[in-house]
């Protein structure tokens, strides 16, 4: 290396331009090839910083956000769930609702792609620079009531009420303790207006007091939560149920 590019190394170091400099080569070609001006140059190499440093920040996010698989909204197909409206979808991907700390929730049974879209939506969330959490409900209560025996409530429900979207899964496939619905209201008092959730369910609205095991704690979980919220309600048959029928694997349903 000549001198004068060890220089030109060691600038972009000190100016944390760590793309620029680990493919300055490869850039500079690029530049040569489209035969670009000064003032495009500049735009093309602070581009390529830019989307780098995007790049490892979704990274960083995506697996702090602790999914339980990879899915995007573009791996969604909305034509086979004709009761997802696809437009509403794609208006939560910007994300406005997780800035406001409103409420969303995805409703429906076994199957039908609400974990996927829970997902898809927290990784549009992550994108737009929103710390991201994922946890299946039956987890987080069973981590709030540990916390609470061992006297470190306080330190889970800051834990928890740290991501700007926490997205809870699951809720009411198992009923809480009457205990865990105190910790679990605890933990939605906090985030209140402060950060936004999202929950999956299988159960209606209607029928959470039964999973909340109280129906006074259920009424004041369900005011915060419903305050300021997005419902999305998804019906029909399971996903994959359905593309093994269509493959032949599963007799069809026969309407008798
Ligand atoms: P739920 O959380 O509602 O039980 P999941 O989101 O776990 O359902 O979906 C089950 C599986 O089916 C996942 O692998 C998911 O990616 C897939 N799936 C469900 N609905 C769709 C869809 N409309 N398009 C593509 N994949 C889907
Ligand atoms: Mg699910």
């Amino acid at each position: 290396m000549i001198a004068e590019d060890a220089q030109l190394h060691a600038m972009l170091t000190r100016l944390q331009l760590t793309a620029v400099r680990d493919r300055l080569d490869a850039l500079l070609e690029d530049v040569a090839r489209q035969d670009l001006d000064l003032r495009q140059t500049l735009a093309y190499l602070c581009t390529a910083e830019i989307e780098h440093r995007d790049q490892r920040r979704i990274a960083m996010g995506t697996s702090i956000a602790k999914f339980p698989f990879v899915r995007t909204l573009d791996d969604y197909d909305f034509e086979a769930q004709p009761a997802v409206d696809a437009k509403q979808v794609r208006d939560l991907a910007t994300s406005r609702w997780v800035a406001n700390g409103d409420t969303v929730l995805l409703l429906g049974p076994p199957g039908v792609g609400k974990t996927h879209l829970a997902v898809g939506l927290g990784r549009a969330a992550i994108a737009r620079g929103y710390s991201t959490l994922f946890v299946a409900a039956s987890a987080l209560v069973a981590d709030l009531a540990q916390a609470h025996r061992d006297g470190k409530l306080d330190e889970r429900i800051t834990f928890y009420g740290k991501p700007k979207l926490l997205i809870i899964d699951e809720l009411g496939y198992l009923p809480f303790e009457k205990e865990a619905a105190h910790l679990f209201f605890q933990l939605v008092a906090k985030r209140y207006e402060r950060g936004a959730v999202m929950l999956t369910s299988n159960r209606s609205v209607g029928e959470w007091g039964d999973a909340f095991g109280d129906a006074v704690v259920a009424t004041a979980i369900l005011d915060r939560l419903l305050h300021h919220s997005h419902v999305l309600t998804i019906r029909g048959e399971s996903y994959r149920l359905r593309e093994k029928r269509r493959a032949g694997v599963l007799r069809p349903i026969n309407p008798t």
